[in-house]
């Protein structure tokens, strides 16, 4: 509507179209700023007014205020990410609220060198989390499904502890090589390939490339348990190549 009715408007942002303000992922929004972007703006359908039965604006909302305590975990002013709701005939609401959030943007300056973060420092940081973004929607899946109805339970929703707990509380999994029997199930389910594995070969997970879903963890067959959750220590180097061979006991005995 704002650009019907050549509404005037910050152009110092670039407008990305999505069915719903429920699509933005979290990921989509830390993408941003790995890229570079100094803000952040999502809008969304007013709340309660969403014509189906999904609200994704209210998923939206939730994930607006769990990235805003993520965001000042890793030391980023959380007013760099806004979202606002209203409807699409309300063009001059629009140019308004992009205008405001632009001089806002501006005033807070650059990404990272305004909050006095390294930019490589930044980058990891945001690529470390990025990492993590499975694991914690996963979670914070029943928080983020809420329907925050309240403007004022918007700032304690999360809490600054809770999200410094889950970091710190990070989940690792790790395949007990005593325990694996190579079924090969974990590799075919794990959503990023980060499974090595061969045939009758002990499993081994790449932990650069685990985005920590707890697939393998859910499907390694309850007679093998052989991953385990690990947090708050290190997870144990993997078993070396040359090691990784099983052998069967029935085949052991057939040998002796
Ligand atoms: S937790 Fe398991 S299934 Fe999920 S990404 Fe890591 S290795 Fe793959
Ligand atoms: S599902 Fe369990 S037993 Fe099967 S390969 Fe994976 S870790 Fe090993």
């Amino acid at each position: 509507m704002a650009g019907v009715s050549r509404l005037q408007y910050t152009t110092e942002m670039r407008l990305i179209r999505v069915m719903c303000s429920g699509r933005v992922d979290l990921e989509f929004v830390l993408r941003a700023f790995s890229n570079g972007m100094d803000g952040v703006f999502i809008g969304g359908c007013r709340l309660k007014e969403c014509n189906y039965i999904t609200h994704g604006n209210y998923h939206a909302l939730t994930m607006v205020l769990l990235c805003k305590k993520i965001m000042e975990h890793i030391g980023l002013n959380p007013k760099r990410l806004k979202i606002e709701f209203m409807s699409s005939a309300e063009g001059i609401l629009f140019a308004e609220v992009m205008s405001e959030f632009g001089d806002e943007v501006n005033k807070l300056g650059p990404l990272g060198k305004a909050e006095g973060i390294d930019q490589n420092e930044l980058k990891s940081k945001l690529a470390e989390i990025t990492k993590l973004v499975p694991y914690i929607k996963l979670a914070k899946n029943e928080k983020l499904a809420s329907r925050l109805e309240n403007p004022e339970e918007y700032d304690k929703f999360f809490t600054k502890d809770e999200i410094d707990k889950l970091f710190s509380e990070v989940i690792s999994y790790y395949i007990d090589p005593e325990k694996c029997q190579a079924c090969m199930t974990c590799a075919k389910r794990c959503p990023v390939e980060a499974i090595i594995s061969a045939k009758n070969q002990i499993h081994v997970i790449d932990q650069e490339k685990c985005i920590k879903c707890g697939t393998c963890f859910e499907v390694c067959p309850s007679k093998f348990s052989a991953v385990t959750k690990i947090s708050g220590e290190p997870v144990p180097p993997p078993i070396p190549e040359e090691k990784r061979t099983i052998v069967r006991k029935s085949k052991e005995k057939k040998e002796n």
